[in-house]
């Protein structure tokens, strides 16, 4: 069904083959995806229009599905390249208003009501009254377009912008106008998660392939041959729903490993799915997705997690990850937990690294994490003196804080990807090819615990020696290789959760096992996407703030709490500075509100590390919501830890995690005999 509606849509643009993409037909298939919630009616519908763009592709043409898959997740290049969309809402007005000749107050009048840009611009578009019918819009000349914003810098290209935006939109018809201007605000909002459109994809690919051979009639066959033909055909379809799900994990492995459609998709359409891990391999310039850890509420659940099995705890440090790749021409590059370049934040690591590395490591791709440190006396510092540092243009003779890399894994080496090798393997290529440089690199301290015991102690002095805790690893087997973007369970964190700052030591290792065992395991990272104002001396600042976490698959904020105690005067201060550029006449359209009432709404964007006493059910807030209730998960007694600037809105939390938590807290509680919460 999906398909013939996809068709439909295709006949109605004429498109043939060898011709561009036409971007009216994107912007149909967009609508339709917007139009439903079924994660399969999504998939389907964009797997079917993948299929027209390959079917219609001329042969050696790589770029219309590469830029149609761009226009879909609304990116324009491979994250690492950090060309992006997010143009402000002024530029936006000014625009729609130039092009469609409606005044600017009435075109915010109308944002007012609509609290959707995209749909604003389409109105103002559709009741405008043109002569001529504009020539119609191409994928390719969009993309172009879109990357000529996006790359625009300097004193003159603010105007640039709305020069460029008013053309294209004057050249907009239909739904058009919606969806470019969604795409230039930076979020399509048709709840078209990046794991779908890798679906998609993939199925695309297989049904393009299977669609290049010829179905055979049955006309002219016996009954016998019909029926046994029929059978076939049954088992043809279950092969070909068995080779669609192989090639979504196929796709879904490679990108996690190389994470740039730049090189994959050319790759696929050459190779096709069956061929494409031994084309696109993790290559040393292309930042893979990194591996994540599992929270844990206990050290005793580690034990029963990796009963029998050989395990390591390392240090978990308190600093910013870096993900550092060197090529075989000498280049180094430092990557953040989002592929973000680092290397112009980092200027002092770039002229650090050579010193740690031997002569016999020609390429590599090491994991590590990058820490403050005193330079005086070599003592860790806490992640904000690194969060102060800007994240461009930073000058050595301006730097004040060392940094110092604690490496924790080996990925790549000498033109080999160690990913499928047991940790213990990885370690010791680790420790074989680099070298300790006091004060600039060490080599995560680790210890290869067995017991609660040596556990116990191990995470106590990592807490003096000012870290979060430990993370602990699965070291040898198949269940010890490096999963790129996963949160594996084959590493656990411990936290310690107590007050951050606090260092009497002998405080603090009392506090160490009551405190970690009371909290749900592990901090939130929330987007503020509301507030509230002050009262008494704080009515000129925001007094408290609604938090939400993402829901990725279905791109969406679902609030969660309203934090307001624990904020010094100065504090509120600042985040007042940040936030209040962000405000926004209604809430946006994917921030799932719930019955949160805050005076003011956010463009989701600052992302904030919160700790939690327990959760709750809540009739009030919309997180996890359908997960383990009809009610949404509340925070109770939320807690700010700090700002996370190295993490952009789609990294908050997610509602299975929060699910998840609420599921572990409950079993806690059955188990401890005690019931709380549910209120
Ligand atoms: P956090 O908020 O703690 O950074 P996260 O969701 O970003 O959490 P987790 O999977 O919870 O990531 O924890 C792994 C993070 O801990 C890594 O991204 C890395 O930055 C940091 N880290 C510090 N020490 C280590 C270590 N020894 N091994 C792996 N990761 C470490």
């Amino acid at each position: 069904a999906a398909l013939s509606r996809t068709r439909e849509v295709d006949i109605k643009g004429g498109w043939k083959v060898g011709e561009s993409v036409p971007y009216a037909a994107l912007a149909k298939v967009f609508a339709l995806i917007e139009a439903t919630t079924k994660r399969i009616e999504k998939t389907s519908l964009l797997t079917s229009f993948l299929l027209l763009v390959i079917q219609r592709s001329a042969k050696s043409d790589t770029n219309s599905l590469l830029q149609t898959v761009y226009l879909c997740i609304n990116r324009l290049c491979p994250d690492y390249v950090g060309i992006e969309l997010g143009i402000g809402e002024s530029l936006l007005l000014k625009a729609i208003s130039e092009s469609t000749g409606r005044s600017l107050s009435v075109v915010k009048n109308e944002l007012k009501k609509e609290g959707d840009l995209g749909l604003v611009a389409m109105h103002s578009k559709n009741s405008q009254k043109t002569l001529f019918k504009p020539k119609p819009l191409t994928v390719p000349f969009v993309f172009k377009n879109l990357e000529e914003i996006a790359t625009s810098a300097g004193h003159a290209s603010q105007n640039k912008k709305v020069s460029i935006i008013t053309k294209l939109l004057a050249a907009c018809q239909g739904e058009e106008a919606k969806y470019i201007v969604r795409s230039l605000e930076g979020k399509l909002r048709i709840g078209n998660a990046e794991r779908t459109v890798l679906v998609a994809i993939a199925h695309a690919a297989v049904l393009a392939e299977q669609e290049r051979g010829i179905t055979p009639s049955l006309a002219g066959f016996t009954h016998a041959e019909r029926s046994s033909a029929s059978a076939n055909k049954r088992s043809s379809k279950e092969k070909l729903a068995e080779k669609l799900e192989k090639a979504a994990e196929i796709i879904k492995s490679v990108y996690s490993e190389l994470p740039s459609y730049d090189l994959v998709i050319p790759a696929l359409l050459d190779v096709g799915v069956d061929r494409l891990k031994e084309r696109c391999k993790l290559t040393p310039g292309v930042p893979l997705k990194p591996m994540l850890a599992k929270p844990t509420k206990a050290i005793g659940e580690v034990l029963d997690r990796f009963e029998n099995k050989k395990f390591t705890c390392e240090y978990k440090y308190d600093g910013e990850r870096a993900q550092v790749h060197k090529l075989e021409d000498g280049t180094i590059g430092v990557f953040s937990r989002n592929s973000e370049d680092m290397s112009k934040k980092y200027p002092d690591l770039m002229e650090q690294l050579p010193r740690c590395v031997k002569e016999t490591a020609k390429s590599f791709v090491f994991d590590s994490e990058a820490v403050a440190i005193d330079k005086a006396t070599g003592k860790l510092m806490p992640f904000q003196e690194l969060s102060r540092r800007k994240r461009k243009d930073v000058k050595v003779e301006d730097i004040q804080v060392r940094v110092c890399l604690f490496a924790f894994d080996l990925l790549y080496l000498n033109g080999e990807s160690l990913l499928q090798r047991p940790f213990s393997e990885r370690r010791a290529l680790l420790k074989e090819h680099f070298q300790e440089v006091p004060g600039e690199f060490s080599f995560a301290k680790a210890s290869d615990c067995e017991t609660v015991e040596e556990i116990q102690a191990f995470l106590e002095e990592s807490i003096k020696d000012g870290c979060e805790g430990l993370m602990v690893k699965m070291l040898e087997t198949e269940s010890s290789y490096y999963e790129p973007s996963r949160r594996s369970i084959n590493w656990l964190k411990v936290y310690w959760h107590g007050q951050p700052g606090l260092n009497v030591v002998d405080k603090l290792v009392a506090q160490v096992k009551k405190d970690y065992l009371a909290g749900i395991g592990d901090s939130l990272d929330l987007v503020v996407v509301g507030a509230y104002y002050g009262k008494g001396k704080r009515t000129n600042v925001y007094g408290a703030f609604l938090l939400a976490c993402y829901d990725a698959d279905g791109e969406e904020y679902q609030t969660i709490c309203k934090i307001g105690t624990g904020f010094s005067e100065e504090a509120l201060q600042s985040h007042y500075d940040t936030l209040k550029p962000l405000e926004t006449m209604k809430p946006r359209g994917d921030i799932k509100v719930g019955g949160a009432k805050p005076d003011v709404w956010f463009e989701p964007k600052v992302v904030w590390e919160v700790l939690t006493a327990d959760l709750s059910l809540s009739p009030v807030y919309t997180a996890a919501q359908g997960l383990v209730d009809g009610r949404g998960i509340s925070l109770r007694f939320p807690r700010f830890i700090r700002i996370r600037d190295d993490k952009s809105a789609d990294d908050a939390t997610g509602p299975e995690q929060i699910a998840e938590m609420y599921g572990r807290q409950v079993l806690a509680q059955s188990k401890g005999g005690k019931k709380k919460g549910g209120g």
